[in-house]
Order: C-alpha cells, then structure tokens, then sequence
C-alpha cells in the first residue's frame, strides 16, 4: 500500500551529510523544512542546494519548506553544548551574560523586554514546555529561577510565559531577510511563525511577491489569539501547521487533541493543506525505537485526516533520523489501513462556484462509488489535484504535471502522488494515453485496472472541465 500522509523533516547536523540525506529521502521524507531560527543564510543554501541534487539524482518529488522564526524569544548557549537541571536548584536567566557563557547556574537570554513581562510568582517554560522554571525574583538584568521540572537543556531553545502573551507580534527584522533569503533559495512553501490574524500572512505574502518569492504561505498556528481567528487565518494562507509545542505552552495541555482536530478539520473543509508538527517521535532524539504514545500519537493525527506528519529535532539534532522516518512512515500507513481512515464524501450540500471544483468533486464521488482503482490528474497548478485529495479515500490520485514547481507543491498533499510528465502534445486523446502508459510503466497502473482521469480542453490554471473513465488495456 502506498502512504498516503506525508513526512516533514527538519534538517539540521544529523542529516547534512549527502548519505544520509539521501537515505532519509529514500526512506520517505516528502517535505524538508529549513528552520530559520537555526544556522545561517549560507547554511540553509547549502542544505537547499543539497537537497535539490540529491532529489533529482534519485528522482523524487521533494518540496522545501522554509521555517520562519518569528518574534520567538530564545536562550543563548552554554559553554557545553548542554546542562542538567534538576528541580529545586536555582537557575538564573541574564540579560546581560554573554552569548556563549551559559552554565548550570545561569544563561543569557538577550531579549530585556523580559524583564517587564515577568513577575515573581509566574512560570517560564523552556523547550516547549520541557523544562519549567518559577520565577522568585526579577532585577534590572536577571531573572532569578527555582526550577520546577528539570532535564537535558541545550542552547537556543525557546522561552515561554505559561498562559502566553510573552512574544510580541509579527514579522521581525530577522524576518524580512530570511524572507528575501527563501524567495532567492526557491523554497516551495514559507512558513510564518506566531501568526496573530489572517493581516500577518497578507504581510508575509507581500513581502515574499516583492522579493520575487511564489512560494505558498503556511500559518503556523501556536498562539491562543490564532485559535480565535482561525477561518481568517486558514483563508489567507495555503496551509496551516498545527505547531504543537508553543500552542500546547499557551491554551494547555488538555485542549490540544481537541484543537488539533479542530483545526485539520477547518482546513481540509476549506480546501487548504495542513501540517501536524512537535514532539511526534521525540524520544527517538536518543532511542532507536519510539514509545507507544508517539506511535498512537502519529497514528491519531493520520486519522484525524493531516496531509503531513512534521519530524524536528529527531531529524535535526536526532541519532537516528533515518530509522524515525521509516518509522514514522509505517505507523501512518498502518493507521491508514483502518477502515475510519476513509471519510465519507462532504460538501454534498456545497455549490460548486468553479468548473475544476465540480470536475474534482464528480471524480471523487465516481471514484468512490465505482471503486476506481487510480485518479489521474493531469495538472498544471496542482489544484485540481489539491481539491480532489480534500476528500478523503483509499483510491491514490496521480497528478501529472510538466512543472516541477507542481510537482513539489504537491509532494505535501495527502494522497496525492506528483508525477513528472511532459506529452509530446498537449490536447486530444494523446496525453491521455500517454498518461495511462506513463502509469503503466511505473507500475502503478495494470490491465483491467479502471481510472478516473481529469483534463483541460484548454491550458492555463483551473481548466479541468473534463473527466474521463478508462479501463486500462
Ligand atoms: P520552532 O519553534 O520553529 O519549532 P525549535 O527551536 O523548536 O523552533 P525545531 O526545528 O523544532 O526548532 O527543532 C528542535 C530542536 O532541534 C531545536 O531546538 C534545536 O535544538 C535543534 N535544531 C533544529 N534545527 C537545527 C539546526 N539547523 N541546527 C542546530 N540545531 C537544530
Ligand atoms: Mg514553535
Ligand atoms: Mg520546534
């Protein structure tokens, strides 16, 4: 069986050598993510160019999505490359420490605003809520700390105040370049951090068009305020990221599985991608093995209907990143095989406004009620192919595209396999058999196999108008 849920993995040290990269895509990464909160504008050039040669020496549809890191407020380094906390000793975060200087005692954290925003009494937390610290006392440069949960901490982790409202909104400096950078490195998606309202992916999108950027906006959704203006926020955005770590920070533990469900939901409704993202595989950092609740937690998500399952630290900064893809990969595909893996038909009440809606939905239910064995798509800008995989089935949609562009947008979607396909014309029944003999020799279409196959009578975005039903000979 083919996976239908996508893998994002975050790049970083453990898989910056070219045999590794190539064995993590190899073993199913569909989506690297480039976080820009680590590493330089030259590190994520050479990690892009990386990429893209390693893609198309093993023939794989890769997308490249660029994190942004937004007005997250971060620690410093310690001397070592990590300390051991342990709960009841003192730890002291200073605005005045310098960058490289962090102990077991305290650490720098360049960021003074902090010290107005937190008061004695309140709690930081350190690492997506890994680490837990109480605030006893709070002077013109430090913030002196009881800690509360201990553990492993390394440096330029992430700070928060427990019920949020810590960072401040919207692009920052550091932004504006990296956008500049992604729009110059072609990245496929952009990702904005700690979006407020649908205004900052309008901004974001504005600022990306002006670089010469195309890549498609992804809203990650970790603040409370986002949860409140989230039809906004999913409108103005391609996608959205269910950013488990900092939103779990702001409206707690308790209401994440619901909000995640929430959310997913929202966005296959209004026919966007989305992404489900933080700690998914975390002990897998160390263990080549995940625990259980990883494997129900990934399975969970897959059932809930994400388009992708999002890896970071495990492939960033992990011992085992390539085990964690194939293991990530299998736990989807076995939670795709349960039967609720497969939603019934919705929208049945919808109007179609537009010709390549109505092809895409008709397919759908064709396909379902026939019990097609393959769609085929035969796409330039993907979205027939996109509003198609927003019904969910066990049925793969093949989406054959001449644009690469497509094919790597696609590379996201749930269920949807982008496959590189130029016709030796472009209208009447020649593409369609060339399709089918395409399919065929890449072996995912047989004799007697029967598949629905969507085209334009005319080129140019969203002009599907027609589907055809064929019986492969
Ligand atoms: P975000 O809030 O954007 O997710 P993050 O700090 O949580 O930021 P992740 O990409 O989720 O970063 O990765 C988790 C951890 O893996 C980081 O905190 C960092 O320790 C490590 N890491 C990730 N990417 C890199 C990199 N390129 N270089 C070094 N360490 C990295
Ligand atoms: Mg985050
Ligand atoms: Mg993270």
């Amino acid at each position: 069986m083919k996976r239908k849920t996508k893998i994002v993995a975050t790049l970083g040290p453990a898989s910056d050598s070219p045999e590794v990269l190539s064995r993590l895509l190899s073993a199913g990464v569909n989506v690297v993510r480039i976080n820009f909160s680590h590493g330089s504008a030259d590190d994520h050039r050479g990690r892009v160019a990386r990429v893209r040669a390693t893609a198309s020496e093993l023939g794989l549809p890769v997308a490249v999505l660029a994190d942004l890191q937004g007005p997250k407020i971060r620690i410093e380094s310690f001397v070592d490359d990590a300390v051991e906390l342990e709960a009841g000793q003192r730890f002291t975060l200073d605005t005045q420490l310098a960058a490289d200087a962090g102990t077991r005692e305290q650490v720098a954290i360049h960021y003074p605003p902090l010290l107005d925003d937190v008061k004695p009494g309140g709690q930081l937390l350190i690492n997506d809520g890994a680490i837990s610290l109480a605030v006893d006392e709070v002077d013109d440069h430090r913030i002196v700390c009881t800690v509360e949960v201990g553990g492993k901490l390394s440096g330029r982790k992430g700070v928060n105040l427990r019920g949020g409202g810590l960072s401040a909104g919207g692009l920052t400096e550091k932004d504006f370049g990296d956008i500049r950078v992604a729009a110059e490195l072609e990245a496929d998606y952009l990702a904005v951090s700690f979006v407020r309202s649908a205004s900052d992916m309008h901004e974001a999108r504005r600022l990306l068009t002006e670089a010469g950027g195309k890549a498609r906006l992804c809203a990650k959704i970790e603040r409370a305020e986002a949860i409140t203006a989230l039809d906004e926020i999913i409108e103005a955005s391609d996608a959205v990221m269910v950013a488990r770590g900092d939103l779990g920070v702001e409206i707690g533990d308790p209401e994440l599985p619901g909000v995640q469900k929430r959310i997913i939901a929202q966005a296959r409704e209004m026919n966007r991608l989305v992404i489900t993202a933080t700690q998914m595989m975390e002990s897998m950092i160390e263990n080549p093995i995940p625990t259980r609740a990883e494997v129900l937690d990934v399975a969970n998500a897959t059932l809930d209907g994400t388009d992708a399952v999002m890896l970071s630290a495990e492939t960033a900064v992990g011992r085992y990143p390539v085990q964690t893809v194939a293991a990530m990969g299998n736990i989807c595909i076995g939670a795709e095989r349960e039967a609720t893996a497969d939603r019934p038909i919705s929208g049945l009440a919808a109007h179609f406004e537009r010709t390549d809606e109505a092809i895409a939905m008709a397919t759908m239910y064709t396909a379902r009620h026939m019990h097609a064995d393959a769609i085929i798509a035969l796409t330039e800008s993907g979205t027939t192919a996109l509003l198609m995989s927003r019904q969910d089935t066990h049925i793969p949609i093949y989406a054959l595209t001449q644009y690469p562009a497509s094919e790597r947008y696609l590379a996201l979607c749930r269920n949807v396999f982008p496959v590189a396909f130029s016709p030796s014309e472009l209208n009447g029944v020649v593409p369609v058999e060339e399709a089918v003999a395409c399919l065929k020799t890449r072996g995912d279409l047989e004799k007697g196999d029967r598949a629905l196959l969507t085209k334009g009578d005319f080129t140019g975005p969203g002009g599907t108008n027609a589907m055809k039903i064929i019986t492969v000979d």
